[in-house]
């Protein structure tokens, strides 16, 4: 083939009727549930404040009393006065408004409304899990493996989740204003370390920083020459979509190659909004991976990942870890044990798109630990022979023969 012939095949699509994908607009619902909460809740804001991010943040609900006006019932048993120095709680509206449309002690609830459960704390639970104050050479830089940092821009987040590994961070920093110049000394860190070729900007929740701060970091790491790819953990997407705006966008798209990990927990976080700002990140070319926790009671069971999975990569997003819960104070009452985790990955592994499947990881202060349930049934060595005894998604046995 010529290169003119290759000219006209890539041009043919173009010419075609279908219409490409991107050009699919979700509309944004002004359904008559949504104004009617916003009616009772916000009676002062029009729908055009009830997007705009700033808004969300400035009246997201953080006291009880607040919490109780807006899902008052809907609940379930809130810590009525909590301890100094505990993790706060921040709700956005607009996931006071997506808890309000669930049903009574959905679990999400527990996920960021706090209960009386976080007050027990037992021996074997610790602050910083990961042990990443003592892996931060310089502050807001993490730096475990030898080829990435993890670079901590702020401790402000649009959402406390319970189960937080960064608690200890985030509990001390609720103001969202933090100055250019305390991300310096990780600038000079990264600068400093050519070994660091991929650089996670996480937090807190970097996507509350203003559109000016998110380019500034963005323009000073691809300006470092050894760094070739740019990470954002946010759960942003989740609890506060309409900041995935076609401006952010238009500033994170001259930054390439720049993936995103994005916080789920349940398929039900899934709403119109969402699955729009999902659709507008992939639109701007960033790769999109899901992060989820694996918490009791919440989301351990396989129905739960294989629909929330299944969800995801209809909106281009692929599922990329599945944790087991850090043990920070608090968190007993999350955790799911190992053998749960084999289970939900045997359960989607074989039976649904190999895309749905993540890894399953314990974080450790030694990094992640990537763990599988057992394919392998034996291991027999023979004089010449290898033989491996395999199980598949059935638990059909198959022998595999090495030659040796
Ligand atoms: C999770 C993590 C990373 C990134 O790990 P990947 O397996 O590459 O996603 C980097 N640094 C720290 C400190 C981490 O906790």
């Amino acid at each position: 083939m010529n290169s003119q012939n290759l000219q006209q095949s890539h041009n043919e699509p173009e010419s075609s009727d279908v219409p490409p994908a991107a050009e699919k607009e979700i509309p944004l619902p002004t359904n008559n549930r949504l104004n009617n909460f916003i009616n009772e809740n916000y009676s002062e804001a029009s729908i055009e404040e009830w997007n705009d991010w700033k808004w969300q943040i400035k009246n997201s609900i953080t006291k009880t009393d607040r919490l109780n006006a807006v899902l008052g019932n809907k609940k379930n048993d809130t810590i009525i006065n909590m301890p100094e120095n505990h993790l706060p709680f921040r709700i956005t509206p607009y996931f006071a408004y997506l808890l309000s449309t669930l049903e009574d002690n959905h679990p999400l609830y527990r996920t960021i409304i706090p209960t009386i459960n976080e007050l027990n704390h037992i021996k074997e639970e610790t602050e910083d899990p990961l042990n990443e104050i003592n892996m931060s050479p310089v502050p807001n830089i993490v730096h475990r493996y030898p080829d990435r940092a993890l670079f901590l821009v702020t401790g402000f987040c649009s959402a406390y989740c319970r189960y937080c590994t960064r608690s200890h961070m985030v509990s001390k920093r609720t103001s969202i204003t933090v100055s250019n110049s305390e991300w310096e000394s990780g600038f000079k860190y990264i600068e400093n370390n050519p070994n660091i070729r991929d650089v996670i900007v996480s937090g807190g929740d970097p996507l509350t920083l203003r559109d000016d701060q998110i380019e500034y970091i963005l323009y000073r790491l691809r300006n470092i020459k050894h760094v070739e790819m740019i990470r954002i953990g946010t759960k942003v997407p989740v609890v506060m979509p309409m900041r995935i705006t076609s401006n952010l966008m238009n500033i994170i798209k001259k930054y390439h190659p720049l993936y995103m990990s994005i916080h789920f927990t349940h398929p039900d976080e899934l709403s119109v909004e969402t699955q729009k700002a999902c659709n507008m990140l992939a639109d701007a070319g960033i790769p999109l991976g899901s992060q989820s926790v694996l918490l009791k009671g919440i989301n351990d069971d396989v129905e739960t990942f294989k629909e929330l999975y299944r969800n995801l990569l209809k909106i281009r997003v692929k599922p990329y870890y599945l944790y087991s819960c850090d043990k920070i104070p608090g968190s007993y009452h999350f955790q799911a044990t190992i053998d749960k985790g084999f289970e939900i990955i045997d359960g989607l592994r074989g039976h649904t798109s190999g895309y749905a499947c993540p890894q399953f990881v314990v974080d450790t202060s030694k990094g992640k630990i990537s763990l599988l349930p057992n394919f392998i049934k034996s291991i027999i060595e023979t004089d010449g022979h290898k033989t491996y005894l395999f199980r598949n998604y059935n638990n059909q046995e198959y022998e595999h023969i090495e030659v040796i």
